[in-house]
């Protein structure tokens, strides 16, 4: 008998696997195969994939089979396995990403093999959720209601009983699975943080659950564990967009936190519509804006050290920890995008190598909201103070006093604005502004009305080229 191959992408769980389950039921030996390719994982990324790959190993070995792990193209990959242990068909899932479309597409033009793609990573396929005259939906609210309305919720999946595996083992390439880890020691922090793998994702679930109730209230707050932390299992499809959307659901005011899994799926949607979304603003007057590139400014933002707290303690946390939470992550960017006047594109090209759950589509979707430039997005003439941000929704400090150790003792009344605190003050917090910790890099509202020259520059550019 012919065997399937089941090509692991971002699945990467035994539960509630449509492709692996239709590979099981298809009765042939399977062998599970992943190839690393490098398509768009960043370092984070790439520590959280490798620390995957182990647990689905170990899964799979638990049920008596394994794992094959090779580097390089996935689609020789493939056809090199299928030709060795007579593979004639093989079982994935969907992915939205321009490359790895593209990647299903050659896959598709192999002799000899049958490809059967199931779908798994969103509530909705993108291009299934119209407006009433068949076009894409611009605007996320419209967007949301016909896609709520049109999910039909369902009881995930355990895993499949039967799998019987191709013998002996196809031989795997440890040395590219080990590459995945940094050669620094940055992320050795990580693991005090999370657990990649189905069995973290799950317990991760379960811990979100006693945190839907008050999810519309703690959402907001930095300082407070109140959101689900799920985002890096749910890029790496370690739980189901169905799976989570069942535990959510069972909870009391689930509304809130079900919503946000409707903006990753809008993402999703942005990203099949508009395949530029990672490079090029959505918003045709944004093609000319006067960005200025500042390496200096650039780098002061990565380390966090541009003399805002709230910025600075967002960064310290992606840094440490890998995540940033999403008012912070809201704060930063518009920081690095209005008053550092930094193209847009420097700051996601950074998070999608810092974060763990950099997301081609979430990602892009993010900064071009930030930034103004995208579909349905934050005015560009709205920029966040972000002295207000943090005595809004960090009003004691707790966030910075987590990340930014030099303020701790800073007075709550302070701790957004240091350099405002007396001398004496700071003597008595243990730190000196500007040389313990920075001055302000630009100042607030110098750095605004540049953002606005600048956003009126472009209009009368445009203007003036329609005229
Ligand atoms: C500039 C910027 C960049 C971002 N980059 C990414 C990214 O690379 N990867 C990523 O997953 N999210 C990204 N986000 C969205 C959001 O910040 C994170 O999904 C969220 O902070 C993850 O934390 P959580 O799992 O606790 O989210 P929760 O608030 O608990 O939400 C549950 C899940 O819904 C999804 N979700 C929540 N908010 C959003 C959103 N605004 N857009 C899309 N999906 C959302 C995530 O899958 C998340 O795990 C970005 C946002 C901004 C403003």
């Amino acid at each position: 008998m012919s065997s399937a191959i089941v090509w692991f992408r971002r699945n990467l769980r035994v539960s509630d696997n449509p492709a692996l389950t239709a590979a099981a039921e298809s009765g042939k030996p399977i062998i599970p195969l992943y190839v690393i390719d490098d398509l768009d994982e960043g370092s984070a990324g790439r520590w959280w994939l490798h620390n995957s790959l182990q647990a689905l190993h170990a899964a799979l070995r638990d049920d008596g089979g394994y794992l094959v792990i090779r580097a390089g193209n996935p689609v020789d990959a493939i056809e090199q396995i299928a030709e060795d242990f007579d593979a004639s068909d093989v079982y994935l899932a969907a992915r939205y990403e321009p490359a790895a479309v593209q990647q299903e597409r050659d896959l598709e033009t192999v002799d000899g093999l049958k490809l059967h793609v199931s779908t798994d990573y969103l509530l909705n396929e993108p291009g299934t959720v119209l407006t009433g005259g068949g076009s894409p939906f611009k605007v996320f609210t419209p967007f949301y209601k016909t896609a709520s309305a049109q999910f039909v919720p369902y009881t995930p999946a355990a895993a499949p009983a039967d799998m019987t595996y191709v013998s002996p083992e196809p031989e795997g390439d440890r040395d590219a699975h080990q590459a995945l880890l940094p050669t620094l020691d940055w992320a050795d922090r990580f693991p005090d943080y999370w657990t990649p793998g189905e069995e973290g994702a799950l317990a991760r679930l379960e811990e979100a659950k006693t945190k839907v109730a008050n999810y519309d209230v703690e959402r907001d707050r930095p300082g407070h564990d109140g959101t689900s932390r799920l985002s890096p299992h749910m890029h790496f499809g370690e739980i189901s967009a169905g799976q989570a959307h069942y535990a959510i659901s069972s909870q009391r005011n689930a509304e809130p936190l079900i919503r946000q899994l409707y903006w990753r799926d809008f993402s999703y949607h942005l990203l099949s519509e508009h395949p530029t979304l990672p490079s090029k603003p959505l918003r045709s007057e944004f093609d000319n804006f006067p960005w200025v590139e500042d390496d200096e400014h650039l780098k002061q933002w990565q380390r966090g050290k541009t003399g805002y707290p709230i910025v600075d303690a967002g960064m310290r946390q992606l840094w440490h920890t890998g995540w940033m939470h999403n008012r912070v992550r809201m704060i930063v960017a518009s920081f690095l995008v209005k008053h550092l006047l930094i193209p847009w594109q420097h700051g996601a090209d950074w998070f999608l190598d810092t974060l763990l759950d950099a997301d081609l589509a979430n990602n892009s979707a993010g900064w071009q909201w930030v930034a103004g430039c995208g579909t349905d997005a934050a005015p560009y003439f709205r920029v966040f103070n972000p002295i207000l941000q943090g005595q809004k929704f960090d009003p004691d400090g707790a966030y910075v006093r987590e990340w930014v150790p030099e303020l701790e003792n800073m007075p709550s009344k302070f701790i957004h604005e240091p350099w405002t605190a007396p001398e004496a003050m700071q003597q008595e917090c243990g730190v000196i502004i500007g040389r313990d910790y920075p001055e302000p890099i630009v100042e607030h509202k110098a750095a605004r009305q540049r953002a606005l020259d600048a956003y009126q520059l472009s209009r009368d550019l445009v203007n003036s080229a329609a005229s």
